[in-house]
């Protein structure tokens, strides 16, 4: 399975970091090692000293497929969540800087949390789905994917146009404004509309 994401998806978390807002969807990829589900803990890791918590809601794809179009693509998945995206800001800074790859800072082990998936149902509006993300049980990141400057579908088929997608396949959507940094003990939650769906420690 392969793990994508988006970045600079909300025009308010672009501004934060003092980005562009991009022309065409901007896509990194972490490896499978990168995903953590359930309740493993997770450990800060050591090579940072300024880890970053960004709350996305993540797609489930569920059929395989090549150069879908956008009006097609809500056929290629069927289930969402919330996600972190545990970013290593020093060292992407660093990297963006230099003009190098962002890996180090966004693909290392365990940095793709995902909480349970809700199955879609057409009672789910897919362009207008609200979520929240606390820290330590108070709110730091809200989003609606209406918001998004790239909708879904639109992602769904600019990634397709580039990878095969499979099924098992997860999307990371990008993250609206409000990431932050994380510290050993803080707690985290994350909300699909009105549900808990992610629960996570940092140890
Ligand atoms: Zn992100």
């Amino acid at each position: 399975m392969k793990i994508f994401c988006i970045g600079r998806n909300y025009a308010k978390h672009a501004d934060e970091l003092g980005n562009e807002i991009p022309d065409e969807p901007i896509v990194f990829m972490k490896p499978k090692s990168a995903l953590v589900q359930g309740h493993t803990p997770f450990y800060y890791p050591e090579f940072t000293n300024e880890l970053h918590y960004e709350a996305e809601l993540v797609l489930r794809i569920s059929k395989n497929g090549k150069y879908i179009q956008e009006k097609h693509a809500a056929n290629y998945y069927n289930g969402i969540s919330v996600g972190i995206d545990f970013t290593a800001r020093d060292i992407q800074t660093k990297l963006k800087e230099q003009g190098l790859p962002w890996e180090k800072a966004k693909a290392f082990d365990n940095s793709a949390a995902v909480g349970k998936f809700i199955d879609l149902t057409p009672a789910i509006d897919i362009k207008a789905i609200n979520f929240s993300f606390e820290k330590n049980n108070e709110v730091v990141q809200k989003g609606n994917s209406r918001e998004m400057i790239f909708s879904i579908d639109k992602i769904v088929s600019h990634i397709s146009n580039y990878f095969s997608i499979n099924i098992g396949d997860l999307i990371f959507t990008g993250t609206p404004a409000g990431t932050g940094e994380c510290m050993v003990g803080d707690s985290f939650k994350g909300y699909f509309e009105k549900e808990e769906v992610l629960s996570l420690e940092i140890k």
